[in-house]
């Protein structure tokens, strides 16, 4: 790829008109309020070189891309013995979803949709002496910037409406999929979801998925590889929601969007990418930042299909 930095500025252009016509996250009124005139993008490569273009820069909420990290510091801890608890299957439901847990006997489908990212809240609950500095540690090293924080004000506002998310944990706690307090696992979450991070840094911090579970400076080794080849295989069929097969078919690459408007993507063996723009399709993802994952892919045919 001859100029990456133009190639980002040109697909940029090409999705701007798309702004305004999708929604900010309103069920979490400190999202709902922010600026949806906000479009950023930045692809890491393996060695660290880093391009980007519009608001990269600008810090957004991660949200539900905090579920990969989660589930990685798990993966450490846990190894398979996760999948005992939480499978990997794709669920075709919105992320907030109860639907399943009743039938599925309180086993979440997967650990990006709400439901799995409770429990593997929950069991880091039960083995981490300080799962939320733990997960902030993590990004801090992984992305070079050690200001990284939470955000308050977001992690008050999503627990003033976390009445979906407290009968998501429940309903498992009734089949005993589920160990801690509820509250207090419902808090940990909101905080990791809270998080504030830029499309630079959460391009770096996801560089360890191409890039055989090692981070940029070679220092934290995240995943061993046999790991990252399983947790792209569950972004890739499960990372966008009910949203995943069409994110599959445009794009072709392990993902992971938060409502926060944000959207990690992997190319494996080459590049990490975060793209950001706050309004939403029907399914919970950026609308703007899944039209620029389309165009990136073609640009460096990359789909891994
Ligand atoms: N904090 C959000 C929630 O639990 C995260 C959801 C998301 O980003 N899709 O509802």
């Amino acid at each position: 790829m001859k100029n990456i930095n133009e190639t980002l500025e040109k697909i940029l252009q090409k999705v701007t008109p798309l702004i305004g016509q999708g929604k900010t996250a309103a069920y979490i009124p400190a999202l709902a309020n922010i600026n949806p005139n906000q479009l950023g993008i930045a692809i890491c490569d393996i060695n660290g070189k880093v391009y980007s273009a519009g608001d990269a820069n600008t810090p957004f909420s991660i949200q539900s891309i905090c579920k990969v990290f989660t589930l990685s510091l798990a993966l450490k801890i846990y190894d398979s013995d996760i999948w005992q608890r939480v499978g990997r299957e794709p669920s075709g439901q919105k992320f907030n979803s109860l639907i399943q847990l009743e039938s599925e006997q309180g086993i979440p489908r997967n650990p990006f949709i709400n439901a799995g990212a409770l429990l593997i809240c929950d069991m880091l609950e039960s083995r981490c002496s300080a799962p939320n500095y733990q997960l902030l540690e993590l990004l801090r090293k992984l992305s070079g910037n050690y200001r990284i924080k939470t955000d308050a004000k977001v992690a008050r506002s999503e627990m003033q409406h976390s009445a979906r998310n407290a009968a998501v944990a429940y309903l498992m706690k009734s089949y005993q999929n589920f160990d801690n307090n509820v509250e207090t696992v419902l808090e940990s979450y909101a905080h990791h979801c809270a998080i504030e991070m830029n499309c630079i840094e959460l391009a770096k911090a996801s560089i360890y998925l191409a890039n055989k579970g090692s981070s940029l400076d070679s220092k934290v080794q995240v995943l061993s590889a046999e790991h990252v080849k399983k947790v792209n295989a569950v972004l890739a069929t499960c990372g966008l929601y009910d949203a995943s097969g069409d994110f599959a078919f445009r794009v072709g690459l392990p993902g992971k969007s938060g409502v926060g408007g944000g959207i990690i993507a992997i190319i494996p063996g080459r590049y990490s990418v975060c793209v950001w723009s706050p309004e939403l399709n029907e399914a919970g993802n950026s609308l703007a930042g899944t039209a620029a994952l389309e165009l990136l892919s073609q640009a460096l045919d990359s789909s891994v299909f």
